[in-house]
């Protein structure tokens, strides 16, 4: 008999003050340990009796919840997606995050948006219009094109297929203890902290 596998919270690459001050050290503790922690455990609560759910990838959950039992399926969708999209907001940012985008995703961002700065422009544009909770992400589509979108709640690119690159969490909970109402303040901030070397890491690692 195998143990059931569990979902676990990843540790954070970095120390939770690492990215002050962009980030406080406090928001980031409590994103970690409270928020994140939750999505994990509700997620684990809603397999405990569906042994042949547990040994799925979080990924895996996602991209086949038209198979998921429908009791738990809103469940698996909130909180499956709440773990993938929070696992990839933290290993797409960096205390050491540089401002130069590597060179093979540079282009394909400026081929695609017209400039860097374009890019960020719009990106912001929509993280700051996110209308209540939800996400903004650079994705690659099914037809191999970079393009942004916007997700309600805790879905996820992965949802339609597509393959996530970085995401920004517009959720109000990861900036209030200091930005308060100020999204538009956290997101130009944030910036500081994007790990480009990861986000080309993503980009050049299809699955
Ligand atoms: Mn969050």
């Amino acid at each position: 008999m195998t143990m059931p596998m569990k979902h676990e919270l990843p540790k954070l690459p970095y120390a939770y003050n690492a990215l002050e001050p962009f980030i406080d050290a406090k928001t980031l503790e409590i994103h970690h340990t409270k928020h994140h922690q939750s999505y994990v455990d509700k997620l684990n609560a809603a397999l405990e009796k569906y042994p042949e759910l547990q040994s799925k990838t979080i990924e895996e959950l996602i991209k086949s919840l038209y198979d998921i039992p429908e009791a738990i399926r809103t469940t698996v969708r909130n909180n499956a997606g709440g773990h993938f999209s929070h696992t990839l907001y933290w290993n797409t940012m960096s205390p050491t995050a540089e401002e130069y985008v590597p060179e093979k995703l540079g282009k394909e961002i400026i081929g695609t948006f017209g400039s860097i700065v374009e890019f960020k422009d719009q990106f912001s544009k929509a993280a700051a219009n996110v209308f209540g909770s939800g996400w903004v992400w650079l994705i690659v589509t099914t037809n191999g094109k970079l393009k942004i979108v916007s997700t309600q709640g805790h879905d996820n690119p992965l949802m339609t297929g597509d393959r996530p690159l970085m995401v920004i969490d517009a959720w109000e909970h990861a900036y209030y203890l200091h930005y308060q109402n100020r999204r538009p303040e956290y997101i130009e901030n944030w910036w500081n902290v994007v790990d480009w070397k990861a986000v080309e890491k993503n980009y050049n690692s299809p699955e």
